[in-house]
């Protein structure tokens, strides 16, 4: 019985593979990733598929009329380079000003705007974000500045470290200023916090460490922390 299980699941997999059998996009590992697609149990697998295949990461950026513009590989020495990477003016937020993030990061930014950030600002504060504000994406540098030790993933374009959000009517949603506390600014920033751990795979807040009193770190290392 269980081999005929096994080899049902092998040839539904084969159909799929192959086209023969069709199956929604978002269900189908083969399938490329979309940003317009709520995120579901392959939507890290898609992801992390991405960083093998610039030419398919750049297709889908400007499928998704993501604002960017190309940027040429570079080693900067000292282990700092970046690859596959893009500068990134925003989607239909503000970032004031070109950042250079991988290809997949701009990606991660695009669906998480779409499905976490947004969403949480329409339930606490019934308006969109309009601009965000940070304190960049990539710098040659260790993890925390340091001398010595690990190199950071900003040092790979492969990070961004965001500080405020700014609503519609103005408002400013910033990490210092509202974490602490019970209001809808900290509702705002706890949800959108725990929604960006769908997409990228390091989510540092507040809860993490002094460090981060001021900022939330995300980026798309190989292993995960969501705190
Ligand atoms: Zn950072």
């Amino acid at each position: 019985l269980l081999l005929i299980a096994v080899s049902l699941v092998l040839a539904a997999l084969l159909a799929v593979a192959t086209g023969n059998l069709s199956i929604p996009d978002r269900l189908n590992p083969w399938a490329p990733l979309d940003i317009d697609e709520p995120p579901n149990f392959l939507t890290e697998y898609k992801l992390a598929r991405l960083a093998g295949d610039g030419a398919r990461c750049r297709s889908l950026l400007a499928g998704a009329d993501l604002r960017h513009a190309p940027i040429a590989d570079r080693d900067n020495g000292g282990g700092c380079f970046f690859k596959d990477a893009v500068q990134f003016s925003g989607t239909g937020i503000s970032y004031g000003g070109n950042l250079i993030l991988t290809c997949r990061m701009a990606v991660a930014m695009a669906m998480f705007e779409r499905h976490v950030l947004q969403p949480a600002a329409q339930a606490h504060f019934q308006q969109p974000v309009v601009g965000l504000q940070h304190f960049g994406s990539y710098a040659c540098r260790n993890v925390y500045g340091r001398k010595t030790g690990r190199l950071s993933q900003h040092a790979w374009a492969n990070a961004i470290d965001i500080a405020a959000f700014r609503l519609r009517d103005g408002r400013i949603v910033s990490v210092a200023q509202d974490w602490q506390g019970t209001g809808a600014g900290a509702q705002f920033l706890r949800q959108t916090r725990q929604g960006a751990c769908r997409f990228f795979k390091v989510v540092l807040s507040p809860d993490y460490n002094a460090a981060h009193r001021d900022h939330f770190h995300f980026d798309l290392a190989r292993y995960s922390v969501c705190r």
